[in-house]
């Protein structure tokens, strides 16, 4: 009896009979890029969970008050697409609704410098970082002001930046994988897509060039030219001209091994 085919897993190497796919934007976030045969089971639940924090945590106030990135949440709570925010005081339960279009929505953004590898600076594990809150509506403070104390619930973003950074790494390897095929590049971004990179701000940082502008699609993948790495600028949520995110994901192999 024949062996099943084994694969590769992009993240540990090991060779498995079964890999699951992997979205290179999570499915929650609208990503449509899979890579079949991508993760062995260990690192899927490893990026599942660092994903899985940057949706509902991170990034849950953007998707929901938006609307576009919460499917799920829509059909759990059928045609009704109001926010109920239950503040308890005292054992007194004050709940107000809010309609979707009257809702504060924004999203955070890191501040990052240029990828070590890119910009020559000496690596550090201090993760290098400062965040603004990206709001989506010109009257968004008074959208927050107007709700009062269910206002705040609209405020809070939990930020963890090594699991954002991973998850920027994960995007970026995944998708130069998809593009350019395993054996096109040496992979530099395992551990940071694992977050067991110690040093990340040497392969993931902040884009140098100016903004693009790309208002026509929900994300905006695409490879900076470099002479000696494979480089992806990762921009989420491109529609709203955010900021944009680059990684280095690996090193292009010499001339003389790709002929
Ligand atoms: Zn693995």
């Amino acid at each position: 009896m024949a062996d099943k085919p084994q694969s590769q897993c992009i993240y540990c190497g090991s060779w498995k009979d079964k890999l699951s796919r992997e979205h290179v934007i999570a499915d929650g976030l609208k990503g449509t890029i899979v890579l079949p045969n991508a993760s062995c089971e260990v690192c899927r639940d490893v990026t599942s969970a660092i994903e899985l924090h940057c949706l509902r945590k991170m990034f849950v106030v953007f998707r929901n008050t938006t609307g576009l990135y919460s499917k799920k949440h829509k059909k759990r709570r059928g045609s009704s697409s109001d926010f109920t925010i239950t503040i308890e005081e005292n054992g007194v339960e004050t709940v107000t609704e809010v309609p979707i279009n009257e809702a504060p929505a924004a999203f955070l953004e890191l501040h990052l410098p240029v990828p070590g590898l890119i910009n020559g600076a000496a690596p550090t594990t201090e993760t290098q970082v400062g965040f603004g809150v990206r709001a989506l509506h010109t009257d968004y403070q008074e959208r927050v002001m107007k709700l009062g104390d269910a206002g705040l619930a609209f405020t809070h973003f939990e930020l963890r930046p090594r699991a954002f950074l991973s998850m920027l790494g994960k995007i970026a390897y995944s998708f130069a994988i998809k593009q350019l095929g395993r054996d096109s590049f040496t992979p530099l971004v395992q551990p940071l897509c694992l977050n067991t990179e110690t040093r990340p701000n040497t392969y993931v940082g902040g884009d140098w060039k100016p903004p693009i502008e790309t208002p026509d699609r929900p994300h905006d993948l695409r490879f900076y030219e470099h002479d000696e790495y494979v480089v992806v600028r990762v921009q989420l949520f491109s529609e709203y001209t955010s900021h944009a995110y680059v990684v280095v994901v690996g090193t292009k192999l010499e001339a003389s091994n790709a002929v």
